[in-house]
């Protein structure tokens, strides 16, 4: 990573917090270590992070909160961790503004990877979003409206299209199922999902070769969508 990091990890297992702090071992960072909601919120406050690692289940105030309070003031990038089996906290915590999450356990290498995506979009300001998006053959024109696969054009209805840009321009990182309804249909269609699945299920039949290998879009299982990126 090119520019030395700056942590501030809020959680209060030692394990894990030994994890992270081996994870970063090789790389030029520096770690403040929080063992409670309140003392992560000054920390972030009195340390100006480039990125905050954040455990949902802390013993004084929900992380869920800690996220409410912390998007009041800061766009610092939070990458949550969470248990297994706790889809909804996530999926909050995503809605609430969190950039992205990990479920445990999680390796060093998705570690690394969701940390990478998290700065990257950080340091992007909106305006000067990249307007072409390869990802291996696909290739998204956000400013041209054109999407290409293997060099022919794909025909995407206006609906697919907009799905498959709001995944281009947050490509890496996860987006929920009620983001994307919010930014296409509007927040009084929040809940229809259904409708989501039928026209994700359409966009992929276009753009995936394989349809049951799915390569450019995956499925975050009770969460919502991630764009892949090429490696
Ligand atoms: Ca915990």
């Amino acid at each position: 990573m090119p520019e030395p990091l700056k942590l501030v990890v809020i959680e209060d297992e030692a394990p894990i917090r030994k994890f992270l702090r081996a994870s970063f071992s090789e790389e030029d960072a520096s770690i403040y270590e929080a063992t409670t909601g309140e003392d992560g919120i000054r920390a972030v406050a009195h340390r100006n992070p480039t990125i905050v690692l954040l455990d949902l289940g802390l013993p004084d105030i929900d992380g869920l909160e800690v996220v409410r309070r912390l998007r009041e003031w800061t766009q610092v990038p939070i990458i949550v961790i969470s248990a297994r089996g706790k889809e909804q906290d996530k999926v909050s915590a995503l809605d609430l503004g969190a950039d992205d999450y990990l479920t445990k356990p999680f390796s060093i290498g998705e570690l690394m990877a969701r940390v990478r995506v998290a700065l990257r979009h950080a340091k992007r300001d909106d305006l000067e979003a990249p307007p072409t998006i390869e990802i291996g053959d696909l290739k998204i024109d956000l400013g041209a409206r054109i999407v290409t696969l293997t060099g022919q054009e794909v025909r995407l209805t206006a609906i697919e299209y907009k799905l498959l840009a709001i995944l281009a321009r947050h490509s890496g990182k996860v987006i929920t199922q009620k983001q994307m309804l919010n930014e296409v249909w509007g927040p009084a269609y929040e809940d229809s999902t259904h409708t989501l699945r039928v026209h994700m299920a359409n966009l992929r039949q276009k753009i995936e070769p394989e349809p049951t290998q799915t390569k450019f879009i995956r499925t975050e299982t009770g969460v919502g969508y991630r764009l892949m990126e090429s490696e």
